[in-house]
């Protein structure tokens, strides 16, 4: 095997360890944005069924305000029923009398309605906000899971980063800038076997001439077809 060939090969199975040990840390960032995403939309959601109780709850307070406001002024006309110098002046009170009433209950009408929709938003704020901490406990502990991961992997994926970088003397900086691109471009598997005349790692069939250089092991092979650095699996 080519010299630099079977350095590459060792640097690859320190790189495949690497890649396993930080593949889920590596998935965390994505998923906690996704859970943070889901967080804040539950958290806007009880905010907004918040809101909306207060506000019926200020509407329903004011209808209940309006119509103690007539009652007051109902009283108000009757008493001056005992004081009106004639008929005339009797009757117009007596229609104010029935016009404020009649105005007091629509708006008292309005007022139960609001006051029965004020006790249904009250429980679907209660409900949502409930369901928001919830997400928050569970949003908690994956943070702190995530951290504990990451904290137990750390030392391993130091080491194994360090062993790495002194694998790496006597490799000609082209051919490992070469070696990186496969290894993330070609799914970790950079340097791969010949068997049998096939490419172990897109399975197409390489020349003789390659396989003879191949055996020879005084070049860099590729293959033909995905440009993996091979090697003769014998
Ligand atoms: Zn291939």
């Amino acid at each position: 095997m080519h010299p630099h060939v079977k350095k590459l090969l060792e640097l690859q199975k320190v790189d495949q360890e690497v890649s396993s040990l930080t593949k889920d840390i590596d998935a965390l960032p994505a998923e906690e944005q996704k859970r943070k995403r889901r967080l804040d939309e539950l958290e806007r959601n009880a905010n907004e069924r918040k809101a909306r109780l207060q506000k019926t709850d200020l509407d329903a307070r004011a209808l209940d305000k309006a119509v103690r406001g007539s009652d007051d002024e109902i009283k108000r006309l009757n008493e001056r029923l005992n004081t009106v110098r004639n008929n005339a002046e009797y009757q117009a009170t007596l229609f104010q009398i029935e016009a404020v009433r009649k105005d007091r209950d629509l708006t008292q009408d309005e007022c139960l309605k609001l006051l029965e929709s004020v006790e249904a938003q009250r429980g679907e704020a209660a409900a949502a906000q409930t369901a928001h901490d919830e997400e928050r406990k569970i949003f908690d502990g994956f943070l702190a899971e995530a951290e504990k991961l990451r904290a137990s992997r750390a030392g391993d994926i130091k080491a194994a980063r360090e062993r790495r970088q002194a694998m790496t003397d006597g490799i000609p900086a082209d051919v490992l800038r070469e070696y990186e691109g496969l290894y993330k471009t070609r799914d970790r598997l950079a340097v791969c076997a010949v068997q049998d005349s096939y490419c172990q790692g897109c399975y197409n069939k390489i020349t003789m001439n390659d396989t003879a250089r191949l055996l020879g092991g005084s070049a860099v092979v590729r293959c033909g077809s995905c440009q993996r650095i091979l090697y003769a699996n014998r």
